[in-house]
Parts: C-alpha cells; sequence; structure tokens
C-alpha cells in the first residue's frame, strides 16, 4: 500500500509514521529527513539546500523529486512505502502520479494555534530520530534522547521566524494538496490533537 501523510509542519506526522511503517513493515521516507542528512554530510546537494531549509522554504522541486525518485529504486519499496512530507505542492503531486500513484492520503488536521507551541518546543534526537515536546512529552533526562543517550537537538527550522515561514508556506503552497487528492476520493482526515494513542486509532480506522 502506497500511503501518504499530509498536513501542516508540527501536527505530529513524522511520530506516526515512524509507528505506522514499522506496523506495516514498509519504510517510512521523510523527504524532510532524506534532505536533512544531505545537509549533514555536506553533499553537494546538502550544500544546495541548506539555506532553504532553515528558512523554513520549500526546497526547488527537482531536488526534491530526484532524491525521492532514487531512493523510490531501492527494492524495499516495492511492497509499499509511507511517504512523510511529499507532495507539498500541487506540482510535487502531479509528479508523483506520474510514477507513484497513491492508495490512500491521511491529512492530519489540527488547529494553526496548537501548531506553534508544537514546533518551537519540539526535540528530536539526531541519532535515532525520536522526537520529544518540552511541555507534553519531554525526555526523562533533560537534554538527553531516552532510547540512546544523545544529546537532544532543536531543529534550526524550528525556531520562532522559520516556524512563522513554514506555516505560510503550508497554507499557500500545501493545502491546495489537500484538494487535489479529496477530489481524487483518496482523502481521509484525521483529527490530530488527541494523543499519540488517539492518533494511532484514527489513522487505523482510516486505513481499514
Ligand atoms: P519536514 O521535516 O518534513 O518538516 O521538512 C523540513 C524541510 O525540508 C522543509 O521545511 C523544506 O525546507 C524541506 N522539505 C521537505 N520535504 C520537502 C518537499 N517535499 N518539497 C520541498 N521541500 C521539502
Amino acid at each position: 500500500m502506497m500511503i501518504a501523510f499530509l498536513g501542516p509542519p508540527g501536527a505530529g506526522k513524522g511520530t506516526q509514521a515512524k509507528l505506522l511503517a514499522s506496523e506495516l513493515h514498509v519504510p517510512h521516507l521523510s523527504t524532510g529527513d532524506m534532505l536533512r542528512a544531505a545537509v549533514k554530510a555536506r553533499t553537494p546537494l546538502g550544500v544546495e539546500v541548506e539555506g532553504f531549509m532553515t528558512a523554513g522554504k520549500l526546497v526547488p522541486d527537482r531536488l526534491v523529486l530526484g532524491l525521492l525518485r532514487e531512493r523510490l529504486r531501492a527494492p524495499d519499496t516495492a511492497g509499499g512505502c509511507l511517504l512523510d512530507g511529499y507532495p507539498r505542492n500541487v506540482a510535487q503531486a502531479e509528479a508523483l502520479r506520474e510514477f507513484l500513484p497513491l492508495d490512500r492520503v491521511l491529512y492530519f488536521d489540527l488547529p494553526e494555534q496548537e501548531l506553534l507551541p508544537r514546533l518551537t518546543e519540539r526535540r528530536s534526537c539526531p541519532t535515532c530520530g525520536t522526537i520529544y515536546n518540552l511541555r507534553s512529552h519531554p525526555p526523562k533526562h533533560a537534554g538527553h534522547c531516552d532510547r540512546d543517550g544523545a544529546e537532544l537537538i532543536h531543529r534550526p527550522d524550528d525556531r520562532l521566524e522559520a516556524v512563522r515561514t513554514r506555516l505560510q508556506v503550508y497554507q499557500g503552497e500545501t493545502a491546495p494538496v489537500l484538494e487535489y487528492y479529496r477530489a481524487k476520493g483518496l482523502l481521509r482526515t484525521i483529527p490530530a490533537g488527541g494523543s499519540v494513542e488517539e492518533v494511532r486509532a484514527a489513522i487505523r480506522r482510516a486505513l481499514a
């Protein structure tokens, strides 16, 4: 099954994508994670995209598409995959249709006023990717990952200025993608304001 998670930054897509991918035994393909890995490794692509990402802007379509197509060539995606963070605009959705038709698109619905604190208080583990929130899901030992003890990071694009830009970009460019998939009958809305378990149950119902 080919599934995509859509929704504003901070709605919990990454957390749920990790859980669902391991439950379905399909790879979790997060374009944000792939791009961050390229930035960290200082590849030519990483150097090219870093400025866009730090500012909270979208990386040019051709660069993300190239990265995704390359990843989808790997045999582990043959039985399905979970896309998280792609498509981010209608042009990306159109491009995807050409080479990876989706079976379901889940929209994580959360009021805008809840997104800002979720993002600015988010911390993540640079090694295992576990996501924390300083208020609602803090690590047991301040500043360190519960799983592997690594020092948690505050993503540069989770700082206030970049978060504001990301929310604007979402409204202007990504929100129209919802209509695109609604018109095709693929979209299911997930109320994303509950606990991790509640949202997980809503996802299971939407995919049943
Ligand atoms: P995310 O981890 O999904 O919040 O993505 C972090 C950042 O990576 C975004 O703010 C963009 O700069 C970039 N990015 C991730 N996915 C895409 C995409 N599909 N198209 C363009 N830029 C992307």
